[in-house]
């Protein structure tokens, strides 16, 4: 682990033509660079690099091919008003990384030199941070196994690397709110699984979910994989409810990802002093509490659209709205609340911006 402290340099010749910011599509184009770093038993993380965005050459018989020992992250940079470049709490993905890493058996990075050579990526890569109000650049650390080999075991070569992709805003026309149905045949995951992990094999599990649900079906609600009872999470994203001037979430249980936006929106309603509760939570509750008109709001919560307001849930037949199908009054303060923290347009009295220093790069470009 501790031959990764320089990180080489090499320089693509040209630059890419970026796109316009109004037709920026989710992780469609990627930045001129990328980080990459190798692993071996007798080198550990080594050899760590930002090289030129360009295709892999693999072994077909690499090991991630086969049995998935992979893991990812997902968070983004945004652009503040006067035109510096930040994180949100990047801190908490390298270490949900290796947690991830943990259950995968894929041996643990270092999180605080992960975070350095994401800093120099992204200072490098600044002029790919899209400006348009709502938009970001979305950054995807990732670790494969590379080792060319078809037993079942745990590989004993890795890559790690960090790639970018200017993304969009998530809400062109305002925010939004989406139509859910509850999932009562398959699950995402069970708890002793790896549903804690980001970890590709999750995703590849839910995607029937979503091809089975009707039209006009955003995303499903997962119920926990036991007894298909306790909600667990809306699509990729965590989930809130508002029942009776309480806010509830899902406690953590072994198969919920931890997200931090959950975590961020916990902390945030804390500091407002609006009561949150993270506890178990059947659904028949949540029907009960709708019938007796008590279901105020819900919401997801996840990186990728911060909040998503639910304005109907289906289950089993039934079809409920929720708040007349309307973004309800704590969606919107925390979407304004932590949009306006991540973009640099409110104080951020949590130390959650990380900004990326001029300087984070320069070292490196001194050195081509
Ligand atoms: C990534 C993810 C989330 C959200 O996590 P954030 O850190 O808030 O982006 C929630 N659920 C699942 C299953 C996820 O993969």
């Amino acid at each position: 682990m501790e031959k990764e402290r320089a990180i080489q340099i090499d320089l693509c010749s040209s630059r890419k033509e970026k796109p316009r910011d109004d037709e920026l599509e989710f992780g469609k184009t990627f930045a001129d660079h990328m980080f990459v770093m190798d692993y071996s038993e007798a080198q550990g993380w080594h050899d760590a690099r930002i090289v030129p965005y360009e295709p892999l050459t693999m072994e077909p018989s690499s090991m991630v091919f086969h049995y998935g020992q992979s893991v990812f992250e997902g968070m983004k940079a945004y652009l503040t008003p006067e035109g510096d470049a930040q994180l949100f709490r990047p801190e908490r993905n390298f270490k949900r990384m290796n947690h991830s890493n943990d259950r995968l058996c894929i041996p643990p990075i270092d999180e605080a030199f992960a975070l350095k050579a994401l800093k120099q990526l992204v200072s490098l890569e600044k002029e790919w941070i899209p400006k348009a109000m709502g938009t970001s650049l979305y950054i995807r650390p990732f670790i494969i196994s590379t080792e060319p080999f078809l037993g079942v075991a745990p590989s004993r070569y890795y890559k790690f690397m960090i790639i970018l992709s200017p993304v969009g805003a998530y809400y062109e026309e305002g925010i939004n709110p989406i139509k859910i149905a509850v999932e009562n045949d398959y699950v995402r995951t069970v708890k002793g699984g790896t549903g804690e992990a980001k970890t590709g094999g999750n995703y590849a599990a839910s995607l029937k979910a979503q091809e089975a649900a009707e039209e006009g079906i955003a995303q499903v609600l997962w119920l926990d994989g036991m007894e298909k009872k306790y909600i667990e999470e809306v699509g990729s994203m965590n989930v809130f409810f508002k029942i009776d001037g309480k806010v509830v979430t899902p406690a953590l249980n072994g198969s919920i990802l931890e997200g931090v936006t959950r975590d961020s929106v916990i902390e945030l309603l804390k500091h407002w002093e609006i009561p949150v509760d993270e506890r178990k939570l059947s659904i028949d509750e949540l029907y009960q509490a709708h019938q007796e008109g008590k279901l105020e709001e819900a919401f997801g919560a996840g990186t990728a659209a911060v909040i998503s307001p639910i304005g109907q849930l289906v289950w089993s037949g039934h079809h409920l709205d929720i708040n007349q199908g309307e973004t309800g009054a704590i969606a919107k303060q925390l979407y304004n609340t932590l949009t306006g923290i991540q973009y640099g347009e409110i104080i951020d009295p949590f130390g959650w911006i990380v900004p990326i220093e001029e300087t984070d790069s320069s070292s490196l470009k001194a050195t081509v």
